[in-house]
């Protein structure tokens, strides 16, 4: 995620936006060495079947969902956990955002979000469950026997989500319906045990194993869809349509209705790039962006694998969110005059498409892990399209702005931040400073090297702190007191 609405962050970009004009666009060399990767073996990987049918009136989810669940703990499981997120939202005190968010996640007041699980099935037997979590937001069932290491079981469930008049991630506005972090999706299973943890108010709490994905989704026609994975097919039933969606190898699936897209694509390879808006002018920029970012990040990092990959302008106040081949974008950043602040969250986002969708981590407890790297990214992104003064300024900006926190750790959950603004200024802010440290002191060649075998090595995987910093170890960089800090 990016906060572009925090002041702080407001603040860094204000200074930064001046350098922008400054800037001539070079077009970056394209024809950099692509690594091909071995395609992924996906038998072993969860499978989610979904169906999904929007009531429109009520913005009501009916939805049946098959999950072949693989047991890879190594341990005999009795139980399985299920993140049911929806549930954040059903009171005021569970809603996750700050207080001072409040009036604009709910421009209409307080809307309730909940998931209603009426069915819980392992083959045709009912299973108990109970919903636990700080914010009722954990699914708890009890399997009918242990499920041993290796062995696989398939779970059905029934169950509604009705979405908020929200405008955070989860629910509706004027313009669009957010449909992410909807369905019950299973709880990583690490080294620590269980991750049950909360739909919490800072970072992007979201932690989760990649996974294989069909989902019917039945809409009324006149929307239009954005969304994981690829359409395969559409058929219209009356005032609805019913759109068949796989997503392979992807590590959650979200979509987005409008009656309003304006939709248009192009073609990066053999990727097919979409831009979904409001505004003409700036919906063509973010096109471009987009496929200059993913040209980017193809080239330094590794290539990206999937087939589609779609900005959408969003209901959405808090500036943009990543979620796998597809990344919403806060509508308002289409009208603004200059495309600076729109081109820095699309290159944001579009950069957690390596470091978070492809190689994942726990965002609650490590979310420097991924966001330092993103930020870093996007910077690169600046640099290798407009220059390295526009890296040298944005790098200076950091180091005025983090000054104050130059002892602080960015080794935090983010429950441990005091608000969004430290959160913000210690892990993007900080975690980016740092990484152009560590590519001051080994050189670009190795720096860069280091990162695509980091990407090679962890794609579709879930990765750890201590495997990034051992991995600097090994290039003679200790990077301890830089994470962990003095406080
Ligand atoms: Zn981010």
């Amino acid at each position: 995620m990016v906060l572009i609405l925090n002041k702080k962050k407001v603040i860094t970009l204000i200074s930064v936006l001046s350098v922008f004009f400054l800037v001539f666009a070079v077009l970056i060399d394209t024809n950099l060495h692509i690594e091909v990767f071995k395609k992924h073996k996906a038998d072993n990987l969860n499978m989610y079947l979904i169906n999904v049918s929007l009531n429109d009136k009520e913005k009501i989810l009916k939805c049946s969902q098959n999950i072949t669940y693989v047991n890879k703990t190594g341990k005999n499981l009795k139980k399985l956990y299920f993140h049911i997120y929806p549930n954040a939202f059903s009171k005021e005190e569970y809603a996750p955002f700050e207080k001072n968010e409040f009036k604009k996640a709910y421009p209409n007041g307080f809307s309730k979000g909940y998931i209603n699980i009426r069915k819980v099935f392992e083959k045709k037997y009912n299973l108990d469950f109970k919903i636990v979590g700080e914010k009722e937001d954990i699914l708890e069932v009890d399997l009918r026997c242990n499920l041993k290491p290796g062995e696989k079981t398939n779970i059905y469930l029934e169950y509604d989500v009705k979405l908020p008049n929200s405008i955070g991630r989860f629910g509706y506005g004027d313009y669009t319906i957010n449909i992410t972090n909807w369905y019950p999706i299973v709880c990583v299973y690490d080294s620590r045990g269980w991750n049950i943890k909360s739909y919490e108010e800072i970072g992007d709490p979201f932690y989760s194993d990649v996974s294989n994905f069909d989902v019917n989704i039945n809409i009324p026609k006149k929307y239009k869809l954005a969304t994981t994975g690829i359409i395969k097919s559409k058929k219209l039933n009356n005032d609805y349509v019913l759109y068949n969606v796989k997503g392979n190898n992807v590590r959650d699936f979200a979509f987005i209705l409008s009656d309003k897209f304006n939709v248009i694509s192009t073609k990066l390879k053999d990727i097919k790039v979409y831009s979904y808006f409001f505004d003409e002018k700036l919906g063509r920029e973010s096109l471009q962006i987009a496929k200059d970012a993913l040209t980017v990040f193809s080239d330094l990092f590794g290539e990206y694998p999937y087939k589609t990959y779609s900005v959408v302008a969003s209901d959405f106040f808090i500036g943009g969110m990543e979620y796998p081949n597809l990344v919403m974008i806060d509508k308002t950043l289409y009208k603004r005059n200059s495309k600076f602040f729109l081109e820095y969250v699309v290159a944001h986002e579009t950069a957690h498409q390596w470091w978070y969708s492809l190689v994942g981590n726990d965002e609650i407890s490590e979310p420097w892990l991924d966001e330092s790297l993103t930020e870093y990214s996007t910077i690169i992104y600046f640099e290798k399209k407009y220059g390295k003064e526009i890296k040298d300024r944005l790098i200076k900006n950091l180091k005025i702005n983090t000054y104050r926190k130059s002892n602080k750790s960015v080794f935090k959950s983010t429950t441990e931040f005091e608000n969004s603004i430290d959160y913000s200024l210690c892990v993007y802010s900080k975690g980016a400073l740092l990484l152009d440290d560590i590519r001051n002191k080994v050189g670009d060649d190795a720096f860069f090297d280091t990162l695509r075998k980091y990407y090679k090595q962890n794609m579709y995987k879930n990765v750890t702190s201590e495997k990034f910093i051992n991995m600097w170890k090994k290039r003679g960089v200790n990077i301890d007191k830089m994470v962990y800090g003095n406080n």
